[in-house]
């Protein structure tokens, strides 16, 4: 694991998002706002007045998510009590270890006591979390809205399109759609998209933050191709992550990845070549294996990505779109994978592992193999659903072409990051 070392200046860009009107009650009246530092800080501001000490002040805030209850924060202001008060209070982003992604909308409400009784409690207030460093464009096609501020307009279709592809194929061979909206950050780069993110790691090529249906991935012009399959392939876990989302559990990593891939169209070469080459040589990752959390060794994560989009096929060409639709609607209640898994097609997971085997002309794995210890679902934080993972370990060889797909939880149970790029290493 590399450590991080920071890219980004600390910025000095200020912009007042939102004004609270003045109030006046029981005596009371305040004027507030809000500053937003992307992606480190949001200052809130209150000027307050009454006819006797103000002597308790609290700020409430909350950040609107898709799927995860949300839970409003109250902060206790401390100042010197006076019948006129100016002050403000940052949010640091970095005490959160992990960054709101661009977008996110904050409501805040202040709440106002003087030495009389009086109280005031503000309307609540929304400030705009957005990367005013770039000047963003926008184009909307139903359910998703895509960001850009680099590339022409043709670019940004290209990317929108591979997402709204994505969720065809997915309405279509899986009969999953989203169920709330999406919006896509195009960072120019890599190194733009680290720019807005707290504690990024250096291999991170995208993040996706299914909390708040908030996809940013760094795309420059000329990798238009990865850039449709990291769009695809993001898109294909929000919906997923809408769908299942409960607080109990997750579903077997090789589902939701296998889905993921299964988004993104033709498998790619690499991942084909390291299936084919497993099946030949009858050296395959059990399915037991893969429902839990990918290997970190490069080539037994690429074989787990391949053999995800394999069992998936297995599944959907065997028992039909329906059954994968039961499926996830079980995961969601909250059942186990093996419980989930007999109760659709009446096998567990060694029994699918032994049926996908079979489909793919190799016999079932021996009772001694199959004395690997079963993994069954461990209830993790919100989020760890959607953890691309793979490796951290980016097996530098020089001139090669090397996957790597990494997911670290950046917040539990807000934000992960996911990386799933090919990159040259000789950099
Ligand atoms: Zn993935």
């Amino acid at each position: 694991m590399k450590r991080f070392v920071p890219l980004f200046l600390p910025l000095l860009l200020l912009i007042t998002l939102a004004a609270g009107p003045a109030q006046a009650q029981a005596g009371l009246s305040a004027t507030y706002s809000a500053d937003v530092r992307f992606p480190e800080a949001i200052t809130f501001n209150l000027e307050a007045e009454g006819a006797a000490d103000i002597n308790d002040i609290f700020l409430r805030y909350r950040v609107d998510m898709i799927t995860t209850v949300e839970a409003t924060s109250v902060v206790q202001i401390e100042f010197e009590p006076a019948t006129a008060i100016d002050i403000n209070w940052t949010w640091e982003m970095r005490k959160l270890l992990g960054s709101l992604p661009p977008g996110t909308e904050v409501h805040y409400s202040w709440r106002i006591e003087d030495a009389s009784g009086g109280k005031l409690e503000t309307p609540w207030a929304t400030v705009k979390f957005n990367d005013e460093r770039h000047v963003w464009k926008s184009l909307t096609e139903s359910d998703v809205t895509l960001f850009w501020y680099t590339g022409e307009q043709p670019f940004a279709q290209t990317l929108l399109d591979a997402a709204h592809e994505a969720l065809e194929r997915l309405a279509r061979d899986v009969g999953v759609e989203l169920d709330q909206a999406v919006e896509i950050y195009i960072y120019a780069s890599q190194y733009d998209l680290l720019e807005a993110m707290i504690y990024p790691q250096e291999w991170m090529g995208g993040a996706a933050f299914p909390d708040y249906g908030i996809i940013a991935i760094g795309v420059a012009p000329h990798e238009l191709e990865w850039g449709k399959r990291a769009i695809s392939h993001e898109i294909a876990h929000m919906v997923i992550y809408q769908i299942v989302y409960n607080p109990y559990n997750d579903i077997p990593t090789w589902l939701d990845e296998g889905l993921a891939l299964y988004a993104e169209g033709e498998l790619r070469a690499d991942i084909k070549a390291a299936l084919e080459a497993a099946i030949s040589r009858d050296s395959l990752i059990s399915v037991q294996t893969i429902s839990s959390s990918f290997p970190s060794d490069y080539n037994e994560a690429l074989l787990s990505y391949a053999e995800s989009y394999s069992v998936v096929e297995f599944l959907i060409q065997e028992y039909g779109k329906e059954e994968i639709l039961l499926l996830l609607d079980i995961f969601k209640r909250g059942s186990t994978y093996d419980d989930a898994l007999l109760e659709v097609y009446g096998f567990d997971t060694a029994g699918l592992d032994d049926l996908w085997r079979l489909s793919l002309g190799l016999e079932p794995r021996q009772p001694t193999q199959t004395a690997v210890p079963q993994v069954t679902a461990t209830p993790t934080p919100d989020g760890a659903l959607f953890s691309c993972q793979g490796t951290t370990d980016e097996n530098r060889r020089d001139g090669l072409t090397v996957l790597v797909i990494t997911g670290i939880l950046l917040m539990p149970g807000i934000s992960e990051v996911i990386r799933l790029r090919v990159r040259r290493n000789n950099r």
